[in-house]
């Protein structure tokens, strides 16, 4: 039997993030394969009928913190040690996200417990969880079984999918926990959600990923216009988002998001195993390179050797034309 708890997010409006839910499905499929139950944690601000409206992806019981601030880590790791001791909940899933992380790592250290990051999917066998885990640049899958529980395991962005389960309202039961002394040194100034804000980019269709090889912030106007030609939206490489080009939110890859629409398209990206695993899954990869021994041209399904300056500003004048021809 296996007792899950997820930790669901939600932004100022009290919408729950897409990976919380994901989580949450992914429990409550699990639990139901071992005999267990799935549960949720909120903290902050939620509303009886938004926290008991987890019961719609498969959330039997929601644990709710109202005293404990949403979107830091520390107060959060108080609150779900709390919840698994008290209940003896075997296993704590996240949907991935920096704050999944953060999370998970620090319920890892309180807890003593063992801990699987990056996971990809996860499966019931004897009633225990076993974690599966891309390693070798995703060559392979390794199996992660934990000796003892409480065990916390790690989802990748997206990994898991939203599954509206039915099964109606959640029981809601207010939690009183006593913050760490150190979770309460830092404070949230602003929380600045980009995510959403705009278009986001892990619903989009089409997205145009832009690189180092765009040469300068003001250049991703580039992407902007091809993107808008196609009805897309922008994203961008770690490399690009740490130079301060484009907004973190956009990021894709192993400390970024994963995405999977209809098309990818690649200008001035090289391809690294870091972008790769967060974009592969797209149905088609177009790229755009001047150097014909990229790695992407390797896992591309249509490779353009060329100056992006020269090939982007023809493209979405063809494309535009081409819509309203
Ligand atoms: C732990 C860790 C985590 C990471 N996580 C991520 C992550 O989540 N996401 C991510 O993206 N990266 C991540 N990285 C970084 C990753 O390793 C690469 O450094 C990064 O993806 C490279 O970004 P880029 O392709 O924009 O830049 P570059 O590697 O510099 O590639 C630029 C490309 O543009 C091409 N180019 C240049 N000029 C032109 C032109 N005029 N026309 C056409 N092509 C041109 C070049 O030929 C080159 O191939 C991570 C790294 C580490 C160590």
């Amino acid at each position: 039997m296996a007792d899950i708890l997820v930790y669901a997010l939600h932004d100022d409006e009290g919408v729950f993030n897409k990976n919380s839910l994901g989580a949450i499905s992914e429990a409550a499929k699990l639990a139901s394969e071992t005999g267990g139950t799935a549960s949720a944690v909120v903290v902050g601000d939620v509303s009886d009928d938004a926290a008991a409206s987890l019961g719609d992806y498969g959330a039997a019981k929601v644990y709710r913190a109202k005293s404990c601030p949403e979107g830091l880590a520390q107060p959060i790791v108080d609150v779900m040690a709390k919840v698994i001791t008290d209940n003896g909940i075997g296993y704590a899933l996240f949907g991935g996200g920096l704050l999944g992380f953060e999370i998970g790592a620090g319920l890892t250290a309180r807890l003593g417990a063992g801990v699987t990051m990056e996971v990809t999917a996860v499966k019931a066998a004897d009633g225990k969880l076993v974690a599966e885990r891309p390693v070798l640049q995703d060559s392979a899958i390794v199996d992660v079984g934990y000796v003892s529980e409480p065990g916390i395991i790690i989802g990748r962005l997206n990994a898991f999918d939203v599954k509206e389960s039915g099964s109606g309202a959640a029981e809601v039961e207010d939690v009183e926990v006593e913050l760490s002394e150190w979770s309460t040194k830092a404070t949230m100034v602003t929380r600045g959600e980009a995510r959403g804000e705009d278009v986001n980019i892990e619903d989009a269709e089409i997205l145009v990923g832009g690189g180092r090889g765009l040469g300068e912030k003001d250049n991703f106007k580039l992407a902007e216009d091809l993107a808008e030609s196609m009805g897309g939206a922008v994203a961008a490489t770690r490399a690009v988002v740490d130079a301060g080009w484009y907004p973190y939110s956009t990021q894709i890859g192993q400390t970024g998001k994963t995405v999977a629409p209809k098309l990818y398209l690649a200008v001035g990206i090289s391809g690294a195993i870091q972008h790769k695993v967060g974009m592969q899954s797209s149905e088609n990869i177009l790229a755009i390179n001047k150097d014909q021994n990229a790695p992407i041209f390797e896992f591309c399904d249509l490779g353009v050797v060329g100056d992006l300056h020269k090939i982007m500003p023809k493209l979405t004048e063809a494309i535009k034309a081409k819509k309203g021809g």
